[in-house]
């Protein structure tokens, strides 16, 4: 007879190697998340957690719940939270890691590293007049898009854990705690840089450019001239990203510069939303007053933000101030063809376009028009236009969409390839499933309510799969009823 009741608890697999940690102290505070009361593991994502190289079995538990509250450390771990600064809404501030911990690098089975850190953790020296802390409903509504975007194949920070923390917290009403566990290539933003910049030390500078050289961009770090080198592979990254969004309707929201990360991650799930009616004018952000952050306006704005990096880097690109300044912007004014480079082919793959022609650019925008003067669905006119008929949707019988329908299928035909690889490459490039805002909303609903999980992990079961048809009875392809209200979303706090 075995018996196992004298075994220690199973190996969580934590492997850490804190690469930050040993950046000068003045890129962070060393500090440990603050405990909370009864912590409990609410939402626990066990792919993403094998990927790391932990152990599931013994997270699941008691042990994870201690764990992702930040109640005990586990070992190898050096936690922080990082200094930087950031352009809000156009404005400068200091700001800081104000309600998050890193808790450290997570080096994988593959050699990958990432950082563990958790989101409303408590207070540190950055936390000006909040009070450090998260509630459960913005907390799972990250879990829910940061996964949604990363089976979209859309890179982004990944959510790994929710606990609740048997506290409340305080917002207009008394809101149940909660801390989010997220993992990040890094946690390095243009903010970073800024406000390495306005500490007028340019070591700083050189020493955090080298250092995100040497996690990101290593083969930049053998150019003749490695920062202007590192600005243009940041800029081609970002044109990457937010060519991304746009081609699934992805709207981040709160594009401040300390959100926007260098590596190219999506991160910082506030106000985010998918957009159903075709609008590039579409805002959901309710502190978004003059639509800065609109749909269509997110390409500008990244490319606004990378202005704002060239000119942490200009001491570090020439000696010359002029010379620096003009090389810069050179490089800076490369974004808007490489993020229509990005887009372009994007759209291509959503047509079923296979090889190239010089009018492709002018066809997708005469169908973008035409969503949007009928108010067509993003997502769904795609889908449909694989089934490669006009589908039956009222807005596909007027007759510009029509025109436009002819125009497109006299295009396929002229491309070499048969109509199934088109139709193929289609239904791989346009998602079935979105977290459509209704859907995301019932399923936080339930979670924060009713403390019912169920219809999360359902929706997040489809949005895991967004390239396969659901079942039509379910409905998770449609849009909200038109009788729902104008879709309104809020910073995380
Ligand atoms: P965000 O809009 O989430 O990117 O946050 C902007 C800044 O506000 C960051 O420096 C956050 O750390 C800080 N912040 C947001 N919410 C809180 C909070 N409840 N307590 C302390 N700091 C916060
Ligand atoms: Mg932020």
């Amino acid at each position: 007879m075995t018996t196992h009741s004298m075994q220690e608890s199973p190996d969580a697999g934590w492997q850490f190697d804190n690469s930050y940690a040993r950046l000068p102290e003045a890129f962070y505070v060393r500090l440990n998340p603050v405990p909370v009361r009864t912590p409990q593991l609410v939402v626990f994502n066990e792919a993403l957690a094998g990927f790391l190289g932990l152990n599931p079995d013994a997270l699941k538990g008691e042990e994870g719940a201690a764990v992702f509250a930040g109640n005990r450390i586990p070992e190898g771990a050096e936690p922080l939270a990082q200094a930087y600064a950031g352009h809000q809404f156009g404005f400068f501030t200091m700001l800081g890691d104000g309600r998050a911990i890193v808790l450290g690098e997570q080096i994988t089975p593959q050699g990958e590293r990432f950082d563990i850190q958790y989101k409303g953790s408590g207070k540190t020296p950055f936390s000006r007049n909040g009070d450090g802390r998260a509630a459960l409903g913005p907390m799972l509504r990250e879990y829910i898009i940061s996964e949604a975007l990363h089976a979209l194949g859309i890179p982004t920070t990944r959510s790994l854990a929710v606990v609740t923390t048997g506290e409340q917290v305080l917002r207009e009403t008394a809101l149940e705690g909660a801390i989010l566990t997220r993992t990040a290539a890094s946690h390095i933003r243009v903010g970073t840089f800024e406000y390495a910049a306005a500490r007028g030390n340019p070591d700083d500078i050189r020493t955090l450019a080298d250092y995100t050289i040497r996690r990101h961009f290593p083969d930049q770090a053998a150019a003749g001239n490695p920062y202007l080198a590192l600005l243009g592979a940041v800029m081609a990254r970002q044109a990457s990203l937010v060519a991304r969004w746009l081609l699934v309707g992805f709207i981040h929201g709160v594009m401040n510069t300390d959100n926007m990360s260098l590596c190219g991650e999506t991160i910082d799930y506030g106000p985010c939303a998918f957009m159903d009616a075709y609008d590039p004018d579409t805002v959901f952000s309710s502190i978004d007053h003059h639509g800065r952050y609109a749909y269509g306006r997110q390409p500008q704005i990244a490319q606004w933000n990378l202005a704002r990096f060239a000119e942490t880097l200009l001491p570090l690109i020439d000696e010359d101030p002029q010379e620096a300044v003009s090389m810069a912007t050179e490089a800076i004014s490369g974004f808007t063809d490489t993020f229509r480079r990005y887009w372009l082919a994007g759209m291509r793959a959503k047509l079923g376009l296979l090889n190239q022609e010089a009018d492709d650019g002018a066809l997708v925008e005469e169908l973008l028009d035409c969503m949007h003067r009928h108010g067509a669905d993003f997502t769904n006119t795609f889908r449909a236009l694989a089934s490669g008929f006009l589908p039956e949707a009222s807005v596909f019988r007027a007759p510009d969409f029509k025109q436009w329908f002819e125009r497109w299928q006299a295009r396929l035909k002229r491309q070499p390839d048969a109509w199934e690889a088109s139709r193929r490459h289609m239904n791989a490039h346009n998602p079935a499933v979105i977290p459509r805002n209704h859907r995301v909303e019932a399923a936080l609903a339930a979670a924060v309510e009713r403390a019912d999980f169920t219809v999360m992990n359902k929706l997040l079961g489809f949005l895991s799969q967004p390239y396969q048809d659901p079942p039509e009875q379910d409905g998770y392809h449609l849009p909200a009823p038109p009788s729902a209200q104008p879709y309104r979303t809020f910073c995380g706090t």
